[in-house]
């Protein structure tokens, strides 16, 4: 018996085995979870997802572009039918075309801006909005966050920037949803090599960056986000909500 047994959650953000949401997905199994499951409407991200997910037997696999309001109906309505409640979601979604994040910020384009904004933050209150009629009191919601979002961090340009808004709607939301026992929380990770961080210039001095400078001398491990994935969505942070957690190897309290 796990500590999620009887528990029911929604997975937004699998891309392959290296996504941060994999990691919490594999946490989350461990401890007895049920899980249903979203992916980008492409057959190559299906069959992606499909291969790892089919395993788990989930009664909800659906394509969801978060840009898209009819895509997000559609998921939480199968959700509803299929389990008729949600204890949990995770939200760890982000994009940027590669080719603005290469320039600098300044240069950014106003369309390239409000895209970026649309699936790295917005995102996060639109399905948190379709999410909450099906929360039952006690639930959470966790999103995925950077430092990048708090200081200045050359290369991250524009994604920096969504996710201060990223982390900031956490907090409205925290407000919005805490009167019905729903809580709202962020992690922010150390540099992991996924699909998404390919994008971000310099990426790869992030990482070696992080390790010189962080307290523990390395970077976090993916077992290790599931694991503050596990904290959040579970009653062991029960009186937590609004906060951002740095899963970081201490780099962020470090001035250097
Ligand atoms: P990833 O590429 O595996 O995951 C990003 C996900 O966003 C993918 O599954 C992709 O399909 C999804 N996505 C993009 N556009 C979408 C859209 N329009 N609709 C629905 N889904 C869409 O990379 P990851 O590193 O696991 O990223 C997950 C989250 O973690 C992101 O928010 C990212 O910014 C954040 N993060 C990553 C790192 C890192 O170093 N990798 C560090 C801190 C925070």
């Amino acid at each position: 018996m796990g500590m999620f047994t009887g528990k029911i959650g929604l997975v937004m953000g699998i891309a392959n085995d290296r996504s941060i949401a994999w990691a919490m997905t594999e946490s989350l199994v461990r401890e007895g979870a049920e899980l249903a499951f979203t992916h980008l409407p492409s057959p190559s991200s299906e069959r992606r997802v499909r291969q790892l997910v089919d395993p788990l037997g989930p009664k909800v696999l659906l394509p969801c572009d978060v840009q898209k309001d009819e895509d997000i109906a559609k998921v939480f309505k199968a959700v509803q039918d299929a389990y008729g409640r949600l204890d949990f979601l995770v939200h760890s979604i982000a994009f940027a075309p590669p080719q603005e994040l290469r320039k600098p910020y300044i240069e950014c384009s106003r369309e390239g801006w409000h895209l970026a904004m649309d699936i790295s933050a917005y995102s996060l209150v639109a399905v948190s909005r379709a999410a909450a009629p099906l929360m039952p009191e006690g639930s959470a919601i966790v999103t995925i966050s950077y430092f990048g979002g708090e200081k200045v961090m050359p290369g991250y340009n524009m994604m920096g920037v969504c996710k201060a808004a990223l982390e900031h709607s956490m907090r409205y939301l925290a407000w919005d949803l805490g009167r019905k026992g729903i809580r709202v929380n962020a992690i922010s990770a150390g540099p992991m090599r996924t699909l998404s961080s390919a994008g971000v210039s310099g990426f790869d001095e992030m990482r070696e960056h992080a390790v010189r400078k962080s307290c523990l001398g390395r970077n976090v491990d993916p077992e290790e986000l599931g694991k503050a994935g596990l904290y959040f969505l579970s009653d062991f942070s029960n009186g937590v909500t609004g906060e951002v957690l740095h899963v970081d190897c201490g780099y962020s309290i470090v001035g250097l």
